[in-house]
């Protein structure tokens, strides 16, 4: 069976062009604009023949055969350019460079099967004058290694026009959840205000359309200043402007409030149960105590969205006077292996986009894809680790996901026994 042929063709005229005088011959066509798209259809799929243009976007012909050619396994691939007949310099360059042959400029449509009919059948064309050889090679090199300097320039230079348009961005982040905060704020006093004032609950106890919209209300500056946290947190993390104000605190209780904050949402809209035995948990731990807290609430509340009703959530501990280590385990959808590093980068969710909604608990609900970077910075801002394991993602059957944090203690009087899986996890954390 007759194999692929690649076109590393811009000009789309050329293309037409090839590509009907090809249409006849047996060979499949593959096109594409760019030489690194080409180079990696190559390794990939070896074809038969390559046709390239002498100049594309990214690199020339004369590149892409040397880089094919450097591949033993490419050595007999033809590699034939369009050129025209005139640059005699250029042609001489692309022969030591690897090329086979040439197919000139202007394309004349009749000739062009027996042209390539040639090179299929292994025909090359060489030097004419040996001795002009040498000579070429090295203009060849020298060209490559200028080439290769001038791309490492811009692509240095592009580099730091990123660096800098992404500081801009960090500090426009920053900025405006400053912004916000203040505002927010004040209408935060309001309405606490408004919902004490005494006219007003005679008014919400009588009308219970009032209550429900003073309590819409309030529920909505929370959610509001929760983002806003969120944004504010992870700008500090990305600016690595994260200061801890460090100090003794009992991660029991830390974790207790986080779940009570979801105990009323658990009890009236989602029926998911939570495991958890204070005892397991270390009472004094010198860490960030709003940050860590921040940090387990929004493991709970990723473990109680991706969790279906009837589902439980079993938060364990265990400790020795150097380390922590406590996971959050849930009967939810489970996670896909090549996800399971992807979604502790900024703004990566892997739902459904549909189902985005500003909710910490609804089913699904992916929310901006910020929680779990969050948790990232503030643990390995303490010196620890996170990580997920699951089985894998499956809304059926619900495999699960258990998130894993380990983190150093430095203050804990208590001697603990020193269980088997920490000193692992040391082992393995340290490797
Ligand atoms: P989001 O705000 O979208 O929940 P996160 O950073 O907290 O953002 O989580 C990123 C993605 O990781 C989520 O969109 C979800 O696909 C996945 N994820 C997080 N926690 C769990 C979990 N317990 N079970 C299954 N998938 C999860």
């Amino acid at each position: 069976m007759a194999g692929t042929i690649l076109l590393i063709i811009q000009n789309p005229q050329y293309l037409k062009a090839l590509a009907y005088a090809l249409k006849d011959s047996g060979y499949q066509l593959k096109a594409v604009s760019r030489a690194l798209q080409g180079i990696d259809f190559v390794r990939k799929e070896q074809p038969s023949l390559v046709i390239t243009q002498l100049e594309l976007e990214d690199m020339n012909g004369r590149e892409v055969a040397t880089t094919l050619k450097s591949d033993p396994r490419f050595a007999k691939l033809p590699i034939a350019t369009l050129i025209s007949p005139d640059a005699l310099e250029e042609r001489e360059l692309c022969l030591v460079a690897g090329i086979s042959g040439f197919i000139d400029l202007p394309l004349k449509l009749e000739l062009l099967p027996l042209q390539i009919q040639f090179f299929l059948s292994g025909g090359t064309e060489d030097i004419s004058d040996k001795s002009k050889m040498a000579d070429a090679k090295n203009r060849h090199m020298q060209d490559l290694v200028k080439r290769l300097e001038e791309r490492i320039r811009q692509l240095e230079a592009k580099n730091t026009e990123l660096e800098r348009l992404d500081e801009m961005k960090d500090t426009f982040i920053q900025l405006t959840a400053h912004e916000l905060r203040t505002p927010l704020t004040l209408i935060t006093g309001y309405s606490r205000l408004l919902e004490d004032h005494p006219p007003l609950r005679n008014l919400s106890e009588r009308d219970p359309q009032i209550a429900l919209l003073i309590d819409g209300l309030s529920m909505s500056i929370t959610r509001m200043q929760s983002i806003i946290e969120e944004i504010l947190t992870i700008s500090r993390i990305m600016t690595k402007k994260i200061e801890l104000s460090v100090a003794p605190a009992n991660l029991g209780a830390i974790m207790r409030r986080a779940i009570q904050s979801y105990q009323e949402v658990l009890k009236n809209e989602r029926q998911v149960s939570i495991y958890f035995d204070e005892r397991e948990f270390p009472v004094a731990i010198r860490c960030d105590e709003a940050l860590i807290q921040q940090m387990v609430s929004n493991l709970i509340s990723n473990a109680i969205k991706y969790t279906p009703d009837g589902g439980s959530i079993l938060i364990q501990a265990q400790y020795n006077n150097q380390l922590v280590r406590f996971s959050v385990k849930d009967t939810g959808i489970g996670i896909a292996p090549e996800k399971r590093e992807s979604i502790f980068e900024r703004m990566t969710i892997g739902g459904d986009i549909a189902l985005h909604t500003t909710s910490k608990t609804n089913y699904r609900g992916g929310g901006l894809g910020l929680g779990l970077s969050i948790c990232r910075g503030i643990v390995e801002a303490h010196g620890g680790k996170i990580w997920v394991e699951s089985p894998g993602y499956d809304p059926q059957t619900c495999p699960g996901s258990e998130f894993i944090v380990v983190m150093p203690i430095i203050v804990d009087s208590a001697d603990k026994t020193v269980s088997n899986s920490i000193k692992k996890l040391q082992s393995r954390s340290a490797g």
